[in-house]
């Protein structure tokens, strides 16, 4: 009998609900009791809609009030000293966890923060962020497991077979950072102590199985690495429970051999990416041991071809018959909860989907039909097989005009005319700007007024025409306001946007929107990204009017603004019936036909934003390449088809160039502007080193903080840009949008910005 089990389950809640119980505790609204009390009551409804799925066994430390990462550090003994402020411990845990997340974010990805806060930093290849652990040569660890075993003893009650999930000694380290010159590998045979106590700990409490999280063995390990997993597993090898070695998000590629040999009772492996290597695995394992495959996606929300995946499954079934667990791939921490809460969404493409709910029950259904037979959940497979063929053959899907466009992509459609050199000398005639200008990322504030008249629209409270005028006025007062500030080039604003991936994806065809498929993205903060489904295209033009409304109210340079391909596809679900790279080339089209028409409207400036462009970086280096050369593609193809009169912006908002700097470079965008203020313009080395050639609005203010930012402070640091970039090739601008800001910090930061230009102008 195949064995049925899940690596984890999201804890956010079907509508939220841990989310508000946070805010409302930091807010001081609910006690502590009470929060813990709604934390419970999560984990019971939770345990509760998985019992009727009969899994083998159910799990447990999945949940968590932030982090699961930080939850590691708590369990160790290792929250970082100066969050110990007293005895309260949740305090203690939150002071870790927040410090910077009573600002808001301008986007869905954190910034590291400067404050006593954790550094916060992406989980893998997710839109998770997970707090980094901090080392230094005084760490030591403490077991402290009495939050892991109350939820233990929790499932307890209500059934038996409860199996805790942790993340391995080797990952923890991984994750974690020295602050200091200390090695963190030196701190493995003491942490591996705690780790041994906390067996002992839970064989005492009736645990028979623990799942034991490595997802690095999905990374291209180094000697010192590989070597500290042997030793980890070979000192846990007496182990008084059974460990479950779990690796996700990749294959194990040159891991296999490692994974496949460690002493553990069980393996749990990536069997969607990795389906290749399941027959390896399985040949190099033990008689005794346990292999999990990892057989339903638990990183997207497509529904699983049930019938394909049990011909190849049975097979191994066959062979392994009782050694066989089933799960899907990763943690479902990555998907949302359930589908059955969008009642507005189209049937047609919700037959095609399975959030983390209908992923267990798909799971429960290939558990069925490999244990008891095919003919026990015959028509549930009919049905399956039925969804599955209508999604492959819907003509929403496939659009040949789309795919034609497609076909006929050739090397010269991401070519700019001439080359920068040119092209910037005939900017600089027509666009007539001064040294050092001085612009903006986009959005200003998202006041109220603006907000509400978005919401009377959807809610239909008000018309077309009356939103049109509405919208209208907010660019009007934004158009002012700049023009009193001074600044050089203008924007709209963007007051008709709520996000900038979601107001592009309700007007290209080939996307639909869910009312509440959120998905942690960290602590209490979730997204609800856009579902890819079909082939992308542009309907009609999308931000032309609001552009040109506003270039209509004045004689300086309105830039038109726009969200690139990569960020678009980086931040939605995406199809996964075709090459990734395909969709994004679809994206790329659309938009590409977007900079087309505001370049005929008469808009001389034109910015596409990448945000997300790293954010799908593959795990593994050696992949980088292949990803980096379509993505990179992909914007060219959006932005260079225009004259070379027509100045095209790109603005990232993080702050990692080093190890992409050659593509960054390759996209040949005429100003790039990018998140500095806080790298003290140290950033701008590897841009110098590179000697690249167009130009770059290092920020010059974070716009994180509501502070006003100071004349001088500004320009010391446009000084220190100098010193690494011809002045030619500098521009004046804040590190990001100001949509999260309000009007009276906006205006004071932007007002000395302005005046720091001026002052770098009087000293060239
Ligand atoms: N143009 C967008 C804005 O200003 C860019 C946002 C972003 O980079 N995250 O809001
Ligand atoms: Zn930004």
């Amino acid at each position: 009998m195949a064995k049925l089990h899940h690596l984890g389950f999201p804890r956010i809640g079907h509508k939220r609900q841990l989310k508000f119980s946070l805010e409302k505790f930091w807010r001081g609204e609910i006690s502590e009791t009470q929060l813990q009390q709604s934390a419970s009551e999560l984990r019971a409804e939770n345990w509760h809609s998985q019992q009727t799925l009969a899994f083998d066994f159910h799990t447990v430390g999945d949940f968590s009030l932030y982090d699961q990462v930080l939850d590691m550090s708590l369990l160790l003994g290792n929250l970082p000293k100066r969050a110990i402020q007293g005895e309260n411990q949740l305090d203690n845990y939150f002071r870790v966890a927040r410090g910077r997340s009573q600002q808001k974010q301008c986007c869905s990805t954190p910034h590291a923060g400067e404050s006593d806060a954790g550094e916060m930093t992406k989980w893998f290849n997710t839109n998770y962020h997970y707090i980094v652990p901090e080392f230094d040569q005084q760490t030591s660890f403490e077991l402290n497991a009495d939050n892991l075993l109350l939820q233990i003893k929790e499932l307890q009650r209500i059934n038996k077979n409860a199996k805790p999930v942790i993340i391995g000694p080797v990952t923890y380290l991984w994750l974690g950072k020295e602050k200091d010159q200390s090695n963190k590998l030196t701190l493995l045979p003491a942490l591996l102590k705690t780790y041994q106590q906390l067996l002992q700990k839970l064989q005492e409490n009736n645990i028979q199985w623990l799942q034991i999280d490595e997802p690095i063995l999905a990374l291209e390990l180094n000697n010192e690495w590989q070597t500290a997993l042997q030793s980890a597993y070979h000192t846990l090898k007496q182990s008084p429970v059974k460990l479950l070695l779990t690796t996700y998000f990749g294959e194990l590629k040159d891991n296999l051999l490692l994974a496949s040999q460690l002493p553990v009772a069980g393996l749990h492996i990536d069997a969607i990416n990795g389906q290749h290597e399941v027959s390896q695995v399985a040949a190099l394992l033990a008689p005794e041991q346990v292999l999990s495959l990892g057989v339903i996606n638990g990183c997207n929300i497509w529904k699983t071809d049930l019938n394909d995946t049990l011909s190849w499954l049975a097979p191994l079934h066959e062979q392994l018959q009782d050694r066989l667990w089933i799960a899907p791939n990763s943690s479902l921490l990555h998907v949302p909860v359930d589908l059955e809460s969008e009642i507005k969404l189209d049937s047609e493409i919700k037959n095609w989907l399975a959030f983390a709910t209908q992923k267990l029950q798909e799971l429960s259904l290939l558990g069925s039909a490999l244990n008891e037979g095919l003919d026990t959940v015959f028509e549930q497979f009919s049905e399956n097989k039925l969804a599955i063929t209508s999604r492959k053959n819907s003509t929403r899907i496939h659009n040949p005009d789309v795919q034609k466009s497609v076909a006929s992509i050739n090397a010269q459609l991401g070519d700019r005319q001439q080359g920068f050199a040119l092209r910037s000398a005939i900017q600089k005639k027509s666009l007539n700007l001064p040294k050092y200008p001085t612009t903006t990322i986009g959005s200003f504030p998202q006041t109220k007024e603006i907000r509400a008249t978005r919401k009377a629209k959807r809610s239909g409270e008000i018309d077309a025409d009356e939103y049109q005028q509405q919208i209208q006025q907010s660019i009007q007062f934004c158009i002012e306001q700049q023009h009193k500030i001074g600044l050089d080039v203008l924007v709209h604003g963007e007051a008709e946007r709520n996000d900038m991936v979601e107001y592009f994806g309700e007007l290209l065809a080939g996307f639909v929107f869910t009312q509440f498929a959120w998905v942690q993205s960290y602590g209490s903060r979730c997204v609800k990204p856009p579902i890819l489904f079909g082939d992308v295209s542009r309907p009609q033009p999308m931000t032309v009017k609001w552009t040109k409304y506003a270039q209509s109210l004045t004689s300086k340079k309105v830039k038109g603004m726009l969200t690139g391909p990569v960020t678009i596809l980086n931040w939605s679900f995406v199809r996964d019936d075709q090459p990734i790279k395909i969709t994004c080339q679809q994206i790329a089209l659309a938009i590409r036909e977007e900079v087309l028409d505001l370049e005929r409207a008469g808009i001389e400036i034109i910015q596409i934003d990448e945000a997300a462009l790293r954010e799908k970086l593959p795990l593994q280096r050696s992949q980088w390449s292949n990803y980096l050369n379509w993505a990179i593609e992909a914007f060219r193809i959006t932005a260079n088809g225009v004259a070379d009169k027509t100045q095209i912006h790109t603005h990232m908002c993080y702050s990692e160039f080093n190890d992409i700097i050659q593509p960054i470079a390759e996209m040949d965008a005429d100003v790039i502007t990018i998140e500095t203020s806080r790298s003290d313009m140290q950033l701008l080395n590897v841009f110098e080193a590179f000697n690249y050639p167009n130009a770059i609005g290092p920020g010059v203010y974070d716009i994180h903080s509501p502070n006003t930012p100071n004349v001088e402070k500004m320009v010391s640091l446009m000084q220190k840009a100098a010193q690494r970039i011809p002045v030619e090739q500098l521009w004046v601008n804040p590190d990001c949008g100001l949509k999260t800001r309000q009007w009276h910090e906006v205006e004071p930061a932007l007002i000395n910005m302005v005046e720091a230009a001026k002052k770098l102008r009087a000293s060239c």
